[in-house]
C-alpha cells in the first residue's frame, strides 16, 4: 500500500477538471505530492482553457438523471461554500424548449425530492416575464419555456483563479509549461512528463486533463513511445465554439441586469445545438455563443491527421473570423430581434473544448498503461461541475468510482453514434470560412 507522504500526482492541464482533481487530492491526502501543470499561468490575463471565461452557466436543468444529481450537488456548494460563493449569481434561467426537455427536468428535479423553483409555462406567459426582455425573442417550434430559478451563472476565470490560488495554499505546487510528452518505462507504465522546453517531471500517477488538446498530446506520445493503443483514437473530437459579447449602453444595463440566463433549445430534426444568452458581467457585457461547433483537421504528425486547436500558443483564440462573427450576431438575433441591430459587439473568442459523441466525460484509467489516467471532456458541458469533478476523480483514481459512472465515464465503452447528439460537432471550421477569412 502506498502510503500518504509517498503518493505523488501530475495534472497535466489547470482547466476545471486539472484544478478540480488537485483540490480533491490534496484535501485527501494533504502530505502527497501533487503538481499541477499547464502551459499558461493560472493568473494569466489570457488563457486558453474553455474553463477560463468572463461567465459559464451554473445550471441543474438536465434530462439525463445522473447529470442531474451532480449538477445540483455541484450547485449546492456554488450556493453555499465560501470559496465559491462570491462568484455565482443566481440569476435563474429561461429555456425555449421544442421537445419534451422541460416535462423531463421536472421529473427529476422531483424524483430527486428537490423543491426548486421550476415551472414549464407556455409562451404567452413566459414572454410577459422580466420586463418583456425576451418578447422579440425566436419562439417558432416551442411548446413550452421551462423556468428555473434555482440556476444563474458564475464568473469563470475569477472562480477558477480563486480555486487554483486556494490549491496552492493547500500544498499543490503549480508549474508553467507545455508538456510535449508523457514519459514512459520500459514497460509501458507512465512515470511522468517531458515539457517542450525539456524539463521531465515524475510521478507515479499521471493524470490528463488537457481539454481539446488531448487527443494532440495522445498522439504525440504514441508516436513519441511507439505505443500506439496511447492514442485517443474516435474517442475524444476537438472542437472550438465562437462566443461574442456586447457592450450595453447605461440606459439599456438597468433593464438587463437582473435577467436569466437563456436558452434556444432544439431538437436533433432542427439540427441545431442550444443557444446560450448570458446576463451582463460586471463590465455590462452580454454573452452569447454561436450555433456551429467546428472542428479544426490538421496535420499534427507527418501523415497523421486529427481535429486539434490552431498550433499557436493561444489558439489562435483572439483571432475570429468574419463568418464566425456573423454566427454570434445570428445567435444574438435570435434572442433581442432588429432592436439590438445597433449594439456594440465588443469581444469575440474562440473556445475549443473536447466532445465524446455521448457528451459524457472521459474520467477513467487509461486502458493501454499503468499509472495513466484520463480526466476531460467537458462536451460543452463540464465547468457548472467544477465544485465535485475532483471527488470523483480521485474515487477514479482510487478504485472507488460507484459502478454505473465506471460505466458512464469509461476510456473503453461502446459510444453512440453522434447523429441524436445535437451539441457534437457539426462542421469543419475551413468550411465555415470564406478563403480570405481561413486562419
Ligand atoms: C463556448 C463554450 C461555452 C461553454 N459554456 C459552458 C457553460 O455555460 N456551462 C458549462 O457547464 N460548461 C460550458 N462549457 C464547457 C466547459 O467550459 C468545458 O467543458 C470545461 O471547461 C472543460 O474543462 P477541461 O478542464 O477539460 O479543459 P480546459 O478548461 O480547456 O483546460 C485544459 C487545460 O489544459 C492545458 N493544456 C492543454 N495542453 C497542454 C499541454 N500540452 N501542456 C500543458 N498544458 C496543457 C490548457 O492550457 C488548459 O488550461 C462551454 C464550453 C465552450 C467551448
Amino acid at each position: 500500500m502506498t502510503s500518504n507522504n509517498n503518493r505523488s500526482y501530475i495534472i497535466i492541464g489547470a482547466g476545471v477538471f486539472g484544478v478540480s482533481t488537485a483540490y480533491h487530492l490534496i484535501q485527501k491526502y494533504p502530505n502527497a505530492s501533487v503538481t499541477l501543470i499547464d502551459r499558461d499561468a493560472y493568473d494569466a490575463e489570457s488563457r486558453v482553457a474553455a474553463s477560463w471565461d468572463w461567465n459559464k452557466v451554473v445550471r441543474a436543468d438536465y434530462d439525463d438523471k445522473i447529470y442531474c444529481k451532480l449538477a445540483l450537488e455541484a450547485q449546492d456548494i456554488f450556493k453555499t461554500d465560501p470559496l465559491w460563493q462570491p462568484h455565482f449569481h443566481q440569476t435563474g434561467v429561461y429555456w425555449t424548449c421544442r421537445s419534451d426537455y422541460a416535462q423531463n427536468v421536472i421529473n427529476h428535479h422531483k424524483e430527486l425530492g428537490r423543491n426548486d423553483d421550476i415551472i414549464a409555462l407556455p409562451v404567452s406567459e413566459a414572454r410577459k416575464l422580466y420586463g418583456g426582455l425576451f418578447d422579440n425573442a425566436d419562439y417558432t417550434g416551442v411548446k413550452e419555456v421551462l423556468i428555473n430559478k434555482a440556476s444563474g451563472w458564475a464568473a469563470a476565470g475569477d472562480v477558477l483563479r480563486a480555486v487554483t490560488k486556494k490549491c496552492l495554499e493547500l500544498g499543490v505546487r503549480y508549474v508553467t509549461g507545455e508538456v510535449a510528452t508523457l514519459q514512459f518505462d520500459g514497460r509501458g507504465s507512465c512515470t511522468g512528463v517531458k515539457t517542450k522546453d525539456g524539463r521531465v517531471l515524475s510521478a507515479s500517477k499521471v493524470i490528463v486533463s488537457t481539454g481539446a488538446f488531448t487527443p494532440t498530446l495522445l498522439e504525440w506520445s504514441a508516436a513519441d513511445s511507439g505505443n500506439a493503443g496511447i492514442r485517443a483514437g474516435e474517442r475524444i473530437l476537438a472542437a472550438g465554439i465562437t462566443t461574442g459579447m456586447a457592450k450595453l449602453k447605461k440606459e439599456d444595463h438597468e433593464r438587463f441586469k437582473n435577467m436569466p440566463v437563456g436558452f434556444q433549445g432544439y431538437t436533433p430534426e432542427q439540427g441545431k445545438p442550444f443557444i446560450g444568452s448570458l446576463p451582463p458581467t460586471k463590465d455590462g457585457e452580454l454573452k452569447w455563443w454561436g450555433s456551429k461547433i467546428f472542428t479544426n483537421t490538421r496535420e499534427v504528425l507527418p501523415g497523421r491527421y486529427l481535429s486539434a486547436p490552431p498550433p499557436s500558443q493561444d489558439y489562435n483564440q483572439w483571432k475570429v473570423p468574419g463568418p464566425l462573427k456573423q454566427d454570434i450576431i445570428e445567435a444574438r438575433n435570435l434572442w433581442y430581434g432588429p432592436a439590438s441591430a445597433d449594439w456594440e459587439m465588443t469581444k469575440h473568442r474562440i473556445c475549443w473544448d473536447a466532445f465524446t459523441t455521448s457528451s459524457d466525460f472521459i474520467i477513467s484509467p487509461h486502458s493501454a498503461s499503468k499509472g495513466l489516467y484520463v480526466a476531460t471532456c467537458g462536451s460543452f458541458h463540464g465547468f457548472k461541475f467544477f465544485p465535485v469533478l475532483g471527488k470523483y476523480i480521485v474515487q477514479m483514481l482510487d478504485g472507488e468510482l460507484e459502478s454505473e459512472l465506471v460505466e458512464k465515464w469509461a476510456w473503453d465503452r461502446q459510444r453512440p453514434d453522434s447523429s441524436l447528439n445535437v451539441e457534437y460537432p457539426n462542421s469543419e471550421m475551413r468550411h465555415l470560412l470564406g478563403p480570405t477569412a481561413r486562419l
